[in-house]
């Protein structure tokens, strides 16, 4: 099955003999089951594979959803958890449970899962490493130094949207016995696979496009053959899943990601199109810039014709009281810390993603105090426009207010 029909199929109407069949998966409530005979409880509480028996375990709603997932990132199997967060840290504690605990991180990634590694993961002994993965000569360096046990990095970074070479570094990690993980929220798996390139574990916020709404928190972990059962056996234990209704909603969500995710990459586009030549605008940062550093990568991992639905872009000398003006102005985008949903969500890194970064390190990092970014959302993309014109046309114009008095 191809992807848009995956989304709309997989997962749902298992057929069981003498029963209906509903045709949308149900959400199930039921913390517990059983079974008409006790032998088969017994049997399925030794084999919880190939059964229901308590929700810690599996549930049918949850069962449906991973399914899905897992059918679409094309792995063994996923882990429905209650948020992004808890997904993150379940997969590298899968990646981490029989190999060295130490972890190589990409320095551009998501800036709970910073706070996860450093003020969660360090605490008990898990060595963090940062390193930027642009540069493919010092990570080999810095896997044969460290022979991390897990390499973590993010399959399009946020906000300056750099994509790695994803073969080269899962190969350097592979030879060096460490588990790949990758967090492919921006990218979804209509865009990109990482488990067909060879990554052992994927992760998501399901929170942002898989979701799609604005109305669910979740996550998920699909895992390859290696790392499936170690996955289901900590979540087992620990007790990370997400609710059934959550789950429900992420299921109907997904139905649509295709149509909407295709809409939102092509008004990403044309937005970029359009800011690049706007006369507020400095700089504009979108994946479909044929000088995009990593031009090469989004044409080797990309689907053909997609470059994904967030951009950044630069307001011109705007300093952050006018950044947080030009917030203030915007009447339909919405100025909410999130992204994937159906409407257009606007973040000001500085204040949002990046605000316990240093400024020396925001620097560094080339995040400016003057950088916004769009999540695309499905409107019109005209509507889109008018409001992010009519927003930086207000700050422009505030803008050159003192210098014209200073003239008079
Ligand atoms: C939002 C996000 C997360 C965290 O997900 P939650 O659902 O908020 O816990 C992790 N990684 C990326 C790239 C995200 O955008």
């Amino acid at each position: 099955m191809k992807f848009e029909s995956k989304v709309v199929h997989a997962g749902d109407r298992k057929r069981r003999p003498g029963q209906p069949v509903p045709s949308t998966t149900p959400i199930h409530l039921s913390s517990t089951y059983f079974y008409d005979s006790a032998a088969t409880l017994d049997h399925v509480l030794g084999q919880p594979d190939e059964g229901v028996s308590y929700a810690r375990y599996s549930s049918p709603t949850n069962e449906a959803l991973e399914e899905l997932a897992a059918a679409l990132e094309n792995g063994r199997g996923s882990l429905a958890t209650a948020s992004g967060m808890a997904a993150v840290q379940i997969a590298l504690q899968a990646a981490l449970i029989d190999r060295p605990h130490s972890i190589l991180a990409s320095h551009a990634i998501y800036g709970a899962t910073v706070g996860l590694l450093d003020q969660v993961l360090a605490p008990f002994d898990v060595k963090v490493k940062y390193i930027d993965l642009a540069d493919l000569e010092a990570f080999a360096t810095a896997v044969e130094q460290n022979r991390p046990g897990c390499v973590f990095l993010e399959s399009i970074s946020n906000p300056l949207l750099r994509v790695a070479n994803l073969a080269r570094i899962i190969e350097i990690s592979k030879r060096a016995g460490a588990a790949v993980v990758v967090d492919n929220t921006f990218a979804t798996p209509m865009m990109l696979r990482p488990l067909e390139w060879g990554a052992n574990l994927v992760v998501h916020s399901a929170t942002k496009y898989l979701a799609g709404h604005g109305d669910v928190l979740g996550g998920i972990v699909v895992a390859d053959e290696q790392h499936y059962q170690p996955l289901r056996t900590l979540a087992r234990i620990t007790g990370p899943q997400l609710g059934p209704f959550e789950s429900y909603l992420t299921m109907r969500g997904i139905k649509t990601l295709a149509l909407r995710f295709e809409r939102q990459c092509q008004n990403a586009r044309i937005l970029a199109e359009w800011l690049a030549s706007h006369p507020a605008v400095d700089r504009v940062y979108y994946c479909a810039d044929p000088n995009h550093p990593d031009a090469e990568n989004i044409r080797q991992y990309f689907a053909p014709g997609l470059f994904g639905a967030i951009l950044s872009f630069e307001i011109k000398g705007a300093a952050k009281d006018s950044v947080l003006q030009f917030m203030d102005e915007l009447k339909m985008i919405v100025p909410g810390t999130s992204l994937g949903d159906v409407h257009t969500l606007l973040l000001y890194p500085l204040i949002a993603s990046h605000r316990n970064v240093s400024p020396k390190m925001r620097e560094r990092m080339g995040i400016r105090e003057n950088l916004v970014r769009i999540a695309a959302g499905i409107e019109n993309v005209d509507d889109i426009k008018d409001d992010l014109d009519h927003a930086l046309r207000a700050v422009s114009a505030a803008a050159a207010e003192p210098a014209l008095t200073r003239t008079l």
